[in-house]
């Protein structure tokens, strides 16, 4: 995540967007400058299982499908048990919707020129919170 935080504090820097109100621009900073790794999962029976197979030769790998073999040594796959994190999901749900990853519907509708969130979904630590 520090990279993708780091592109994005470049952009910031550059003034390619702005935080609305401007009061929250140092929660903003702070989240950036003290990015943390956010899991993709989570041990929870409901949800959308990780589409990552494993084999019993340790070859890993994702697929669309449930693979019913091995790509590389045709050995029965396993697929992991854990389930797509809420709001790794969220941020997921519109590519089936609007059958992206990139079309004109999901350009128009799902622009990500406007990104909303609020204080009751902080986590930071941030005084702000
Ligand atoms: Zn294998």
């Amino acid at each position: 995540m520090k990279p993708l935080a780091e592109t994005v504090m470049q952009g910031y820097a550059k003034g390619e967007f702005h935080i609305v109100p401007d009061r929250w621009n140092a929660t903003f900073e702070h989240w950036m400058n003290n990015i943390r790794d956010w899991n993709i999962s989570r041990q929870l029976w409901w949800g959308h299982r990780i589409p990552v197979f494993t084999c019993a030769n340790g070859h890993v790998w994702a697929d669309r499908e449930d693979p019913e073999k091995c790509p590389k040594c045709a050995r029965t796959p396993t697929q992991d048990p854990d389930v797509l994190d809420t709001w790794f999901r969220r941020g997921c749900g519109p590519l089936p919707t609007f059958a992206g990853p990139k079309t004109p519907d999901l350009e128009r509708f799902l622009s990500g020129h406007t990104l909303v969130t609020g204080p009751d979904i902080c986590s930071s630590g941030s005084p702000a919170c």
